[in-house]
């Protein structure tokens, strides 16, 4: 017997697409190929939940004598065309998980039960062992499909299972609800949503943190193996789900490569490719397996034609309920495995294979049967076999504070999401090792900004610190302070940044005008030195002056042979000389010796250099303005002259540093600090607004980079003082995790690549409003006083100087009592010792002449004897004195001293008679 192609099997599909028309298409021609009966099929689509659209298509489906109708898919539409089969008694195949099926309905439903299918995943967390899991689930139509699971009962420890239920919102933000999950502490989740649903899902709970290797998933989508699951085949989280069928076989790579070239012809071309790899979902294989099955029972059936019905009239096709029971009795090994109904016309007995997400893709790691689980292999993630420490395809939860510029809130006209919305020098740090070790890495903040101290009360660890410790955190990386005690509850990476804890303050205010300011250009010290070598200069001048014979000048030029020589170097006129000199004024004396020349010209140029210095720092004082600064060092602020009040980061490293040291001073500080609790803040922010607040007067002691990053953009506050200790900021993980090494290796390779030096530069003095202040700190620029170490050197050519010509003063002498001891044929020695008596005498600045009859200036006989040759000469009218070396040098010579004068009366009253004469 040969069906006519006018027998229409009909189908309805909503889903928008031309696949199930495509799928439906291929049943039917398939079933119809090769047999003596052959199908037709017709199809017509309306849209999604558009109940009159559904009325009105079965109704147009009636007219063409039909044996029954396939979909729709949408819900309330799949209800509603179910009500109206039921009622003409018209068979209706559903491929939907939908529940609301009647054994007297005309319904065939070839969706799983849910029943059944819940026992699946009960079975499979029963074989996990899990006794406190989290269900989430999408819509509430999916919940019976977790009746088996909400039931399940620890028969052998008795224990209480604990089940936490999540609906997830409508849209598709699902991460507060992740969160909330997150924080309750389960680890296990059972998840039940749409295929669309699923990767959203899946990657906003990487971003929220619960895809590290303490996770589980179970995934209950029957297209769990179409999910692209290269975000998390690495991340460690353990993922289990289930398929109908393996992409891999032969009948399926078939079916996909018949139903793309359906769908090119349905498309008129528009798709090329509609289906690829594994990516044949479950509900496409059900409606080829539906049409197959129906097919199948119309030719065992032998039924010829459809109901003669319509949607006016009140007939029911008296065989709908046959076709239906008799489908109930079949079996069908179809595309997705074995289809049976259980009494109740339920598909209860499936199988499916049971999937496990490995590094290397999806592993089926066992068979569900109605019979139970069977396990095939105890799956080791070959992640593990590679070595504990490797980083590779981990994901792990990285915490850090919004402490600038470490970790900040980026700033984006745009709604960021996950790891998108940080940015900043430690989250740069983590992308980059991330990039190296080929981690990946979800971002969570320490919202309070407590990184962490032992707190020895409570006998516990508070802040970031703890979470790391309990492995709530894998990393931790912000300006987290290497200490000894945090190095014993934690790893610390090799240090990425090197500081010290200094003072931040007001900029010094100016400072008003000093009546003094001129003694402000050389440092007292070097004021000190200058008094000292104007004495000194001085009383060399004095000494040279004795020694260096010709400084003895014949007073009157006149007298040939005097009784007596002058020396303008008296001890007065030595400090008259320097000052005179020393104030660019001259004095009228003028040394005439070598040896009293080379230290007077030393001397001048010794004032030169000092007088052209205070000169020039003079005019930088009168024209910069000076600074008036309350505190200079860590010892002003802990004296607090100025009563500055000041603090830390309470519970931060800084604090910790006083709260440690045994220094007496640091230890003073920190019992200021203890006993002002409400001057320590919860972040360095804070610290710095109440620096620059007007109407406090605070210091807040921090650590030098994050000072440099601060004042770099507040150009009214700077660091005070120098760095009290060193030290560096690392990134802490649980003790002995096998990621220090990596991590820290790939620090000191990002340091030797100058990565994080340009880091550093960018986030300091590059991104968000750093070099506001370059300017500012150029014209800030201050005079300081010259201090010894800036003209020392002259000092070191006047003592050089003064040197030689004592020297050269020594020599001269020496010659000249050399000669003298020849000329008058005296002993050499004779002539010296009566010579160094004179000088060593300071009797005066009068010498006597000791050789009147010879020239010279040495001396023999007593002044007596000089005094009665005198009187001898007079007397002979010899009034022309021969002239002598010393009379003829006297025209350099300019006596200022009357005393000198009074002294040779006896020459003055020669000098008379002369004139009268
Ligand atoms: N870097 C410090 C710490 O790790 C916080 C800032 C401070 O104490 O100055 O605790």
């Amino acid at each position: 017997m040969e069906l006519t192609e006018n027998i229409l099997k009909c189908a309805i599909f909503d889903d928008g697409s031309f696949l199930l028309e495509a799928a439906f298409n291929l049943g039917i021609t398939d079933a119809s190929e090769n047999e003596e009966v052959t199908f037709a099929g017709s199809v017509i689509k309306t849209s999604p939940g558009d109940l009159i659209e559904a009325e009105n298509a079965i109704c147009k489906l009636l007219e063409s004598n039909i044996l029954g109708i396939f979909g729709p898919t949408s819900k309330p539409t799949l209800n509603y065309v179910q009500t109206i089969a039921d009622y003409l008694e018209l068979p209706q195949i559903i491929t939907d998980p939908v529940t609301t099926q009647n054994r007297n309905w005309s319904a065939v439903n070839l969706y799983p039960n849910h029943m059944a299918y819940s026992k699946v995943f009960a079975n499979i967390i029963e074989m996990k062992g899990w006794t406190d899991f989290t269900i989430i689930y999408e819509g509430a139509e999916l919940l019976p499909f977790f009746d088996n699971i909400l039931n399940i009962e620890d028969l052998d420890s008795k224990e209480h299972i604990v089940i936490n239920v999540v609906q997830l919102p409508s849209g598709d933000d699902f991460r507060s609800q992740l969160k909330v999950i997150k924080a309750s502490g389960s680890v296990n989740y059972v998840i039940g949503c749409s295929r669309e649903t699923l990767p959203i899902l899946l990657q906003q709970a990487q971003q929220v943190g619960i895809m590290s290797d303490d996770h589980s998933y179970i995934i209950m989508n029957p297209d769990f193996q179409t999910l692209d699951i290269d975000p998390y085949k690495h991340g460690g989280s353990n993922i289990t789900g289930i398929r109908f069928f393996d992409p891999t076989m032969e009948d399926i790579q078939k079916f996909i490569s018949a139903i793309n070239e359906k769908a090119k012809e349905l498309s008129e071309n528009q798709i090329e490719t509609a289906i690829e790899g594994n990516s044949l979902n479950f509900n496409l294989a059900l409606v080829y397996d539906a049409v197959m099955l129906y097919t199948s029972a119309i030719k065992a059936m032998g039924l010829e034609e459809g109901g003669n019905i319509t949607c006016e009239s009140d007939e029911t096709w008296s065989f709908g309920s046959s076709v239906v029971n008799y489908i109930r009795t079949m079996e069908l090994d179809g595309l997705t495995g074995l289809i049976k109904f259980d009494e109740d016309g339920l598909r209860s007995e499936f199988e499916v294979d049971v999937l496990e997400v490995q590094s290397h893709g999806f592993e089926k790691v066992g068979a569900w049967t109605f019979d139970g689980f069977t396990e095939m292999r105890k799956s080791i993630p070959p992640v593990e076999q590679e070595g504990s420490d490797s980083m590779k395809g981990k994901h792990f939860i990285v915490l850090t504070a919004l402490s600038k510029p470490y970790g900040m809130l980026k700033e984006s006209p745009k709604k960021l999401e996950g790891n998108d919305r940080y940015e900043g020098f430690g989250i740069e740090i983590i992308e980059e090792l991330a990039k190296m070790n080929e981690f990946n890495f979800t971002f969570e903040i320490q919202e309070d900004g407590v990184y962490g101290s032992y707190d020895a009360k409570a006998k516990k660890w508070t802040g970031m610190m703890e979470k790391v410790m309990d492995g709530r955190a894998d990393f931790a990386i912000t300006d987290l302070t290497i200490t000894s005690q945090r190095q014993r509850a934690v790893d610390f990476t090799s240090p990425f940044m090197n500081l010290g804890i200094t003072i931040l303050y007001k900029k010094p205010t100016k400072e008003p005008p000093n009546l003094f300011s001129f003694i402000s250009p050389f440092s007292y010290q070097v004021w000190g030195w200058l008094a000292g070598a104007y004495v000194g200069v001085s009383v060399l001048l004095f000494f040279l002056g004795r020694f260096a014979p010709e400084e003895w000048q014949n007073p009157y030029p006149c007298i040939a042979e005097p009784e007596t020589l002058d020396n303008q170097f008296t001890l007065a006129n030595s400090f008259w000389f320097t000052l005179g000199s020393v104030l660019t004024q001259g004095s009228e004396i003028a040394p005439i010796a070598v040896s009293t020349r080379m230290a007077g010209s030393m001397w001048w140029f010794f004032t030169l250099i000092m007088v052209s210095s205070y000169t020039a720092n003079l005019a930088a004082f009168l024209t910069v303005e000076s600074k008036f600064y309350a505190i200079k060092s860590i010892s002003d602020l802990a004296s607090n002259p100025y009563n500055i009040e000041y603090g830390a980061k309470s519970g931060g490293a800084t604090f910790t540093f006083f709260k440690e040291s045994d220094n007496l001073l640091y230890q003073k500080m920190y019992k200021y600090m203890e006993d002002h609790p409400e001057l320590m803040t919860q972040t360095n922010d804070i610290g710095l607004d109440w620096v620059k607040d007007e109407t406090k007067n605070y210091a807040f002691l921090m650590e030098s980079t994050s000072i440099e990053y601060m004042v770099e953009r507040n150009c009214d506050v700077a660091q005070v003082g120098g760095l009290l200790d060193s030290k560096g900021y690392g990134i802490a993980m649980k003790k002995n995790s096998p990621y220090r090494q990596p991590m820290s290796e790939s620090i000191l390779q990002m340091q030797e690549q100058g990565k994080i030096t340009r880091m550093k530069d960018k986030w300091w003095k590059e991104k968000r409003g750093g070099g506001a202040c370059a300017d500012d700190d150029a014209s800030s620029a201050e005079a300081q006083p010259l201090v010894l170490a800036n003209v020392g050197g002259v000092f070191i050519v006047l003592v050089a100087g003064s040197a030689m010509a004592v020297v050269c003063a020594f020599f001269e002498m020496m010659v000249d009592v050399w000669i003298i001891a020849r000329r008058e044929k005296v002993s050499f020695r004779e002539e010296l010792i009566a010579e160094l008596k004179f000088i060593f005498s300071f009797s005066g600045d009068v010498k006597p002449v000791r050789h009147r009859e010879s020239t010279g200036s040495g001396s023999k006989g007593s002044k007596k004897e000089n005094m009665l040759d005198e009187e001898e000469s007079q007397k002979n009218g010899d009034l022309e004195p021969a002239p002598t070396p010393h009379s003829e040098r006297s025209s350099h010579s300019r006596h200022t001293s009357h005393s000198r004068r009074q002294s040779n009366a006896k020459q003055l009253t020669i000098m008379k008679r002369y004139s009268r004469d």
